[in-house]
């Protein structure tokens, strides 16, 4: 792992790779929020998704696609595979600015269901005509290529 930043500990993870290929590899999440928990991280260091190549992105969606089959019907049901862009939050234990994707075993009426997706119903609004719209405009080709 090259051209990496001293102070990120997912360039450095190397004794706790379960698994990886050319590009990526997976950790178990420490802390994690269920047991099967895990990280795939792609090894070059990329804070912003979006600047993540083709290869990476193939490499890592390998990698999550190999666990998710291999904890089906083991550690849950169905399973969460979760990406945050959060550059508003700076790095600490739980938050790393390296690229990450969480995939997570899920189960019916699970623990994070109880501890916090039952609690989130209000989250949910019905969408207008003027919010569409809005929304849709962002993604105007013109407006898109700018970034
Ligand atoms: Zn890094």
């Amino acid at each position: 792992m090259t051209n990496n930043p001293k102070n990120c500990p997912f360039c450095s993870f190397t004794d706790r790779v379960i698994k990886d290929n050319a590009s990526a590899y997976t950790i178990l999440s420490n802390p994690r929020k269920v047991p099967g928990h895990f990280l795939v991280i792609p090894k070059r260091h990329t804070e912003k998704p979006w600047e993540l190549t083709a290869k990476e992105i193939q490499d890592v969606f390998k990698l999550i696609f190999f666990i998710e089959k291999s904890i089906i019907g083991k550690l849950g049901s169905g399973c969460d595979i979760r990406q945050n862009y959060r550059p508003f939050i700076e790095q600490d234990d739980v938050k790393m600015n390296h690229v990450h994707f969480h995939v997570i075993p899920r189960n019916k009426n699970d623990y994070i269901y109880s501890v916090s997706e039952k609690f989130e119903v209000d989250l949910f609004a019905e969408l207008d005509d003027l919010e569409h719209q809005e929304v849709a405009k962002l993604l105007d080709t013109k407006e898109a290529s700018k970034e």
